[in-house]
């Protein structure tokens, strides 16, 4: 009978060490600690047993069964454990991985910052075809016919009167037809010139234009509304200046130059060391475009400006090259979002 203990103890052992599952831990129960198990029939043959040995055998099977639940609740937390160390570790503390989200492209974001501020001095917004007649793009503009911007070498013809606009202006003769003044609207667009593509310039370019017309418009509201939209849109310390130019549409025509924000004022690579930047064209309605939309020159007056988009954006945001806007690569969309 001690030989017996101690050879299903030795099986304990070998069991035991070799449990790797639950499986494995519910068959030693079973084999060894279940009331029909190895141990609870040693207990049984305990009646075999001659009286004066009982004690001894009987304190042994007792020390065979602790040792068997011993090994049992051991291996089994040592289960539990390995287990716990196979499960993935969540850190629900960690912050979330972020997921990439789009945003809009530079030339719209600068579209939309600019109509907000001159919807907020009381301007529409108006839009025209792409597509038009050189009626509306040239003629009805004061360009006399044989003005150089309406060489081929400037303008995309699709077929002799139909081409695809070279500026935004063509919207204001349009806007003017349909309505009575007072107008004062902006007008943002695509336009198109058949230009060489290099850093600073590109067959397909936006372009933000605005007119006012009503009775006694001035060139002080002209001033005033492009001073207020530039401190705005280019910061509240920024100074300015108008230069005499020329515009078929516009008389008298002017430029408008901001100080140069990059180096304020010293001189940078962006002002050609002037410290100035070209920021738009503009001035009062020239009497014949009036005249050509059927408006008296005599009675109203009015003023137009106008900027390209891409140089704007380009200023406000250091961008070197044009190209760069279209190129749509997403390392350079990235940076300005
Ligand atoms: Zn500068």
């Amino acid at each position: 009978m001690l030989e017996e203990i101690s050879k299903i103890k030795r099986e304990i052992e070998n069991t035991a060490r070799n449990i790797s599952s639950r499986e494995d831990l519910d068959a030693f129960r079973v084999t060894f600690l279940a009331r029909k198990g190895k141990i609870a029939n040693l207990f049984a043959r305990l009646r075999e047993i001659p009286p004066e040995q009982k004690r001894d055998v009987g304190q042994q099977l007792n020390a065979l069964r602790s040792f068997a639940e011993e090994l049992f609740k051991e291996r089994e937390k040592q289960l539990v454990e390995s287990q716990k160390r196979k499960t993935p570790f969540l850190d629900y503390t960690l912050p979330g991985r972020e997921l990439p989200i789009g945003h809009t492209h530079i030339v719209s974001r600068t579209i939309a910052d600019i109509q907000s501020i001159f919807v907020r001095m009381g301007f529409s917004i108006a839009t025209g075809p792409e597509l038009e007649s050189d009626y509306y793009n040239f003629e009805t503009l004061n360009f006399p016919s044989d003005h150089p911007a309406r060489d081929m070498q400037d303008t995309f013809f699709i077929k002799d009167d139909v081409l695809l606009r070279t500026h935004t202006s063509p919207v204001q003769i349009r806007l003017m037809e349909s309505r009575k003044p007072p107008i004062r609207a902006i007008m943002p667009g695509r336009c198109y010139r058949n230009e060489v593509i290099s850093a600073r310039s590109h067959v397909q370019f936006h372009q933000v234009e605005g007119l006012s017309v009503d009775t006694h418009v001035t060139f002080t509201d002209l001033k005033s509304t492009l001073v207020a939209f530039a401190r705005e849109f280019y910061g509240k310390s920024t100074a300015y200046r108008f230069r005499p130019s020329y515009f078929p549409f516009t008389e008298p025509s002017a430029e408008m130059d901001i100080s140069c924000f990059l180096c304020h004022g010293n001189g940078c690579r962006v002002c050609k060391n002037t410290g100035w930047l070209e920021i738009l064209g503009c001035g009062m309605v020239d009497p014949n475009v009036f005249k050509a939309v059927g408006y008296d020159p005599e009675e109203l007056t009015g003023f137009a400006f106008g900027m390209g988009i891409e140089r704007t954006a380009m200023l406000r945001h250091n961008i070197p090259d044009i190209r760069l806007i279209f190129e749509n690569d997403a390392r350079m969309l990235r940076q300005l979002g």
